[in-house]
């Protein structure tokens, strides 16, 4: 197998951001083919019984089990590292594996965290019902308070964590700011980017020290596969998160990151082009809805914010109608075009009901606190023309009396 330039970090350096995520990365068989292959391997073969022997002493390069090296996920890492500015990358399994790892393999019995309260459902239950059964403490605020933040800390504070945007609130955290308070208090900050991706957001440009994903959306893109991925510096990657990794097995399969490999060649074209829909169907439903949270629109709270720290504000907005789940329910089962469905960064518009779907593990308690309310829809918008967008979002909102 040959390394392409791809894999060269003095030639991958000068590459702008569009070449890293078409070519960064790339290894090619002796075949010489085009496309990165896939590598449906769980073990490798050796020459000789000495190789094996260096190469589990960490003596010498190669594979040796696809817990923890394979081609086509060593391709994926290599292209998201590239894409974030990152030092190194290891791919999850899933997102929700990127986000329960990169907490449990640098917290202990003792520590404390910070998390912003308007994140997703199930990181949420990481972190308030899961990490104290193993002694960590876990402190939920408002991301958007920089006073909340500097009033969290403990002696014993480790880690700060939070999404930005957020799920489904649209809440933004002034990643820099946040990054300050933390550093002076030797934090580690660790941000959840999956609804902006590199190509809205550059977290560790902005001070942040690592980046989780859910690669299952906008990377992928294409509602094929689940995948996650972790970005940060050589010794986080190398010293914390794989040792955790190669015992615990939060491993990718070789298919799903091809998959995704092959999402990232067309990321920054789909989330620009999809941020832009999403603004225009947003606009539509300004003033006919009594609440509409696009962190892209001026009525948005924290807009300034959004331009300084990120190229577009994304496919995903949220919006509020009147007469809460049953208005909310009549509404999505009048659509036609957009599909009810949790997920979102997909070429297809989705929608769905955070407080009976992706927030309904949550007590009624906690998701008012974040903001959640029963009227909340929550759109992600994908690639269809925007008018047919707006044409059945009209006839839905008709149907439903609002
Ligand atoms: C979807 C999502 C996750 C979890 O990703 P999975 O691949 O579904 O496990 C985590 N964080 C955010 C912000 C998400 O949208």
């Amino acid at each position: 197998m040959k390394r392409t330039t791809g894999q060269n970090r003095e030639i991958t350096a000068r590459w702008r951001p569009a070449t890293r995520a078409v070519r960064g990365g790339s290894w090619r068989s002796e075949q010489g083919e085009t496309s990165e292959a896939i590598y449906l391997t769980s073990g490798y073969c050796y020459e000789d019984a000495a190789t094996p022997a260096a190469r589990f002493a960490g003596q010498a390069p190669g594979m040796t089990y696809s817990r923890t090296q394979n081609p086509s996920v060593q391709m994926l890492e290599e292209r998201i590292a590239l894409m974030e500015g990152a030092e190194a990358c290891r791919a999850q399994a899933s997102g929700m594996a990127a986000m329960s790892s990169v907490l449990l393999c640098q917290l202990s019995q003792g520590d404390h965290m910070v998390i912003a309260r308007a994140a997703f459902g199930p990181t949420r239950w990481v972190t308030d019902n899961l990490l104290p059964r193993f002694g960590i403490a876990c402190t939920a605020i408002d991301g958007r308070d920089l006073e909340a933040w500097q009033d969290a800390i403990r002696p014993n504070t480790k880690i700060f964590f939070f999404e930005t945007p957020a799920n489904p609130t649209m809440d933004i955290v002034d990643i820099r700011a946040v990054s300050e308070i933390a550093h002076r208090h030797g934090i580690t900050v660790v941000v959840d980017n999956a609804f902006a991706t590199s190509a809205l957001q550059r977290p560790l440009e902005l001070g942040a020290d690592i980046v989780a994903y859910a690669a299952t959306k906008l990377m992928d893109g294409q509602g094929r596969v689940l995948a996650g991925a972790i970005a940060g510096s050589a010794d986080f990657i190398n010293n914390k998160l794989l040792p955790f990794q190669r015992n615990t097995g939060n491993t990718l399969s070789p298919f799903n990151a091809w998959v995704v490999l092959k999402g990232l060649e067309t990321l920054e074209l789909r989330a620009v082009q999809q941020a832009k829909n999403a603004l225009t169907v947003a606009r539509f439903l300004e003033g006919r809805v009594p609440q509409l949270l696009h962190p892209g629109l001026p009525s948005h709270p924290q807009h300034a914010l959004v331009q300084a720290q990120m190229k577009a504000a994304g496919s995903v907005f949220a919006f509020t109608v009147e007469g809460g789940r049953a208005a909310a329910w009549k509404l999505l089962d009048a659509l036609e075009l957009i599909d009810i469905s949790n997920n979102i960064g997909d070429t297809k518009s989705l929608m769905t009901h955070p407080a009976s779907t992706t927030h309904s593990s949550l007590t009624p308690e906690v998701r008012a606190d974040m903001g959640v309310s029963e009227g909340m829809l929550r759109l992600s918008v994908g690639l269809e023309d925007c008018e047919d967008l707006i044409e059945d979002l009209a006839q839905a909102l008709a149907c439903a009396g609002l």
